[in-house]
């Protein structure tokens, strides 16, 4: 229903977004994941018409949004400042949209009755927005987006001000609402835990491209690349070198079992799982303890070299420690 073609698009000759593409099907919740100035809110700017790209398209259901401005495009978009009308009550910004189009009041009265249900915050009609606390008044600004009936939502860091735990009764509840009312929706993070969250895909945006898309079990177990996994926080990258079928690197070597044809001294990344090694004298990889912390599993071991493990016992901090490390618990990355 939603689809992006080769999109470009730079700020003072600087490329910004490179040849992207994809799609958003119906009922689908997309994540567009990347670091802090990736160009996510660029892409969502660009969908929503409050940009234009420099080349490709923007289409829904086939037609070309180009010519459609903004406000005819009849999506919604939820910000992370909340972007509501402090001069207004709750009941004045679920309504402004409605009242735009110019429908009759008792409808207006139950079509807000009925967001502020779905947002749970029936009760609150009449109360000043600038009194509610922030997660209070994202639900306002989700309740004012979901009013109109959008055909697609658009969230860009929607709960970035909010504090952890609030962030996550939010995401319990939005991914909720999304399936209840089956809207698609695009929703911008840098956040991995809240993309994981919320997202049916993961599109994984780096240097103006979409370097991997899945879904997040999928990205999440097969990183398409040493950056990605680096920037997930799954796994060690390790790089070595490549000597008789051997990876030689600084924390042991290792034996090369991977799909790829590699040459004598080509540099490789590994990814070595931080829970399937098994601690052992004469293990193939080796590291001084820095760090032990508790976690409901078992031990989370920081190494001195970088190196980070889940055991289920907890080992003396300086001590060195040596692992055995399966062939399943290392791949081998671009
Ligand atoms: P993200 O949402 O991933 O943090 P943005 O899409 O906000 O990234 O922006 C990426 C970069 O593009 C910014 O760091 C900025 O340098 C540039 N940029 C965005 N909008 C503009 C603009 N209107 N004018 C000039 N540069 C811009």
């Amino acid at each position: 229903m939603l689809e992006l073609t080769d999109i470009h698009k730079s700020y003072e000759n600087q490329p910004l977004l490179t040849g992207i593409s994809f799609t958003v099907a119906e009922g689908e919740s997309v994540c567009l994941l990347g670091p802090s100035g990736s160009g996510k809110s660029t892409l969502l700017r660009l969908v929503a018409g409050l940009e234009e790209p420099e080349r490709g398209e923007v289409r829904w259901e086939g037609e070309d949004m180009a010519p459609i401005p903004a406000h005819r495009r009849n999506f919604g978009l939820v910000f992370q400042d909340y972007a509501l009308f402090p001069h207004l009550d709750v009941t004045g910004n679920v309504a402004f949209g409605l009242k735009m189009q110019n429908l009759p009041a008792d409808e207006i009265r139950q079509r807000v009755a009925t967001m502020l249900e779905k947002v749970n915050l029936a009760g609150f009609e009449n109360r000043r927005v600038t009194d509610l606390s922030g997660g209070e008044q994202q639900r306002v600004a989700l309740a004012r987006a979901l009013a109109t009936g959008p055909r697609l939502l658009m969230f860009d860091e929607p709960l970035g001000a909010l504090d952890r735990s609030l962030k996550d009764n939010l995401l319990a509840e939005l991914r909720r609402i999304l399936h209840e009312t089956g809207v698609p929706a695009i929703y911008v993070t840098h956040d991995q835990e809240e993309a994981f969250a919320i997202a049916d895909r993961i599109l994984l945006l780096h240097e103006g491209r979409i370097v991997q898309e899945g879904a997040p079990a999928e990205v999440y177990a097969h990183p398409a690349s040493a950056w990605v996994a680096q920037f997930l926080g799954v796994g060690n990258i390790i790089t070595g070198v490549v000597r008789a079928g051997n990876v030689e690197t600084s924390v042991g070597n290792f034996r090369l079992s991977c799909a790829h044809a590699h040459r004598d001294g080509e540099k490789v990344n590994l990814m070595v799982s931080r829970h399937q090694v098994r601690e052992a004298p004469d293990g193939e990889l080796r590291g001084v303890v820095a760090d032990v912390v508790f976690q409901q599993d078992g031990f989370k071991v920081t190494l001195s070299n970088g190196l980070v493990f889940h055991l289920p016992k907890a080992p003396k901090s300086g001590e060195e420690i040596r692992f055995h490390v399966p062939s399943a618990a290392v791949q081998c990355l671009p």
